[in-house]
């Protein structure tokens, strides 16, 4: 006999519970990873992240191979391909740790019931978030709806319980079962392939994600409260994709942020610590309102007016909007598979408000192009910049592209690693091109239109109506 684990956003294996207790189970393991027909409440795994989801699969499975074990890859129904490999390996166990999308875990429960029932050992462990989102409860016993009192029960609770390390060997089967090749499940582009710029910043897999948390807090975490903010900094931790196919598990970097060196002020540990208790508080939300990437959060937002204009989407898509703080966020996305935390709120509440067009919208092209898609984290941010969230930012709080472009990119790094045919213009006029006098844009060699977009939209005016449709959405109150 023998013990299956089965490894989803969990793919590690330090501070991997359920590779820990299978061990302990004292018979051989065999690792396995599901490739599950497309998850309709998650949506489909976007194609930035299924680039990283190969390289990910590739590094465990080099791992387990150091220590003498294998990752079998199969695809199909989780609970039928679980119930081929029980047959055909004599497996009388089966652990995994828990997800949290709602088809995941109506997934999971039904092959609980269906393993127990068929006498074997079906056993689900914790270690996605610093917290089981059932257990946070407010003080009336239901989910918090508003972040500030979830961070203080968070920071009540106390630490998470420490780490656990990495096994230095797995014992082997007798006989290994099949597995799919990783290259037939075509996770990679092929022509073109864009993300070849993606090669020379990410290093997926447990090691990648150990080398990014020594370096954060290591560099970063000095005054990040104050420098998280802008975009040419450098000074956030880029876990978050490590994060979503669980490479680093949230405790081991909340520990990591315990005994840091005195020089390294409180305010910047907490505000660190917070960031990351932000991802749990997403997906305590989408615990508690499984259709938070389909539905408004506030159905009052369910008349808003919304537009349907595909040459504004594509614009805004393709970094082409004319406002260069949006357009290099955009392009950052494209180049990198990633954008900072501040441009992506400048460039959702553009495209939310500005182009007016639905949340929904955006939250897909980032869930294509991100490599840390998380159907949490994702849809929880795009109602919180729409308005229509939990706790979220008012609709009216309309961000201004330009002011926040100088505000938060002062010397135009941000903008001219991005948007290089603008690189050649002042500060004073990088964020806002179209006020620029005619010989300086000649002098720079930026000609509007041609060169670089036209604003598609006047902000004045579109911020006006985007106001007038949230208040007649008000008033239909
Ligand atoms: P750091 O500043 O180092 O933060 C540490 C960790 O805290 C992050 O790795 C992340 O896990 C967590 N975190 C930080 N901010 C948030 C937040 N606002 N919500 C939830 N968790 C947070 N984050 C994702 O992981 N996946 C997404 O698909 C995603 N989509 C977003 C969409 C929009 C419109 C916006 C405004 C934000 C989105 N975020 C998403 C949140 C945030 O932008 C990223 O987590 C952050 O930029 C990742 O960079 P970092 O790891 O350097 O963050």
């Amino acid at each position: 006999s023998a013990t299956l684990v089965w490894f989803r956003k969990d793919l590690r294996l330090g501070d991997n519970r359920a590779l820990v207790a299978a061990i302990q189970n004292g018979q051989p393991v065999i690792a396995i990873y599901i490739r599950e027909p497309q998850n309709a409440e998650t949506g489909p795994l976007g194609a930035a992240q299924a680039w990283w989801l190969h390289h990910s699969l590739k590094s465990l499975a080099d791992a387990l191979q150091q220590r003498g074990s294998r990752l079998i890859l199969r695809s199909g129904p989780a609970a039928t391909v679980l119930e081929d490999l029980i047959r055909e390996t004599g497996a009388n166990a089966v652990h995994w740790n828990r997800r949290y999308d709602p088809a995941g875990m109506a997934i999971d429960t039904e092959i609980k019931t269906r393993l127990r029932q068929a006498g074997l050992e079906a056993r689900s462990h914790s270690g996605f978030l610093l917290h089981e989102p059932s257990q946070v409860k407010t003080g009336s016993g239901g989910p918090y709806r508003v972040y500030t009192p979830f961070w203080r029960a968070i920071e009540r609770g106390g630490d998470p319980p420490p780490p656990l390390a990495a096994p230095d060997a797995l014992q082997a089967p007798a006989n290994w079962p099949d597995s799919d090749a990783l290259e037939s499940w075509k996770l990679l582009p092929t022509k073109p392939n864009w993300a070849k710029s993606f090669e020379g910043i990410w290093t997926p897999g447990e090691d990648g994600a150990q080398k990014r948390l020594e370096h954060f807090l290591k560099v970063g975490i000095k005054g990040y409260r104050s420098r998280r903010d802008f975009p040419a900094a450098d000074s956030t931790s880029q876990l978050s994709a490590h994060l979503a196919l669980g490479e680093i598990s949230p405790a081991r970097i909340w520990h990591g942020t315990l005994d840091l060196p005195d020089a390294i002020a409180s305010e910047d540990i907490v505000h660190f610590r917070k960031e990351l208790v932000w991802r749990d508080f997403s997906y305590h939300l989408l615990f508690h309102f499984p259709t938070l990437r389909e539905e408004n959060w506030n159905a009052k937002f369910d008349g808003f007016p919304w537009v349907k204009n595909q040459t504004l989407l594509q614009a805004w898509q393709q970094g082409r909007t004319g406002y260069p703080i949006v357009d290099a966020g955009m392009r950052q996305l494209w180049q990198h598979g990633t954008m900072h935390n501040r441009v992506r709120m400048i460039a959702a509440s553009f495209l939310i408000k500005d182009l007016m067009i639905d949340w929904r919208d955006g939250e897909a092209w980032f869930r294509d192009t991100l490599v840390d898609a998380d159907p949490a984290s994702n849809a929880a941010s795009w109602q919180w910049v729409a308005g229509s969230g939990a706790d979220a930012s008012p609709f009216f709080r309309i961000f201004n592209p330009i002011t926040q472009g100088e505000k938060f990119d002062p010397d135009g790094a941000y903008i001219r690693q991005f948007l290089p045919e603008l690189a050649k213009l002042p500060n004073s006029l990088i964020h806002k091109p179209f006020e620029a006098p005619t010989p300086i844009l000649a002098k720079a060699g930026v000609v509007l239109g041609s060169t670089y977009p036209a604003p598609i939209v006047e902000h004045k005016l579109a911020r006006e109506k985007a106001l007038a449709a949230y208040k007649a959405l008000s008033a239909d109150d």
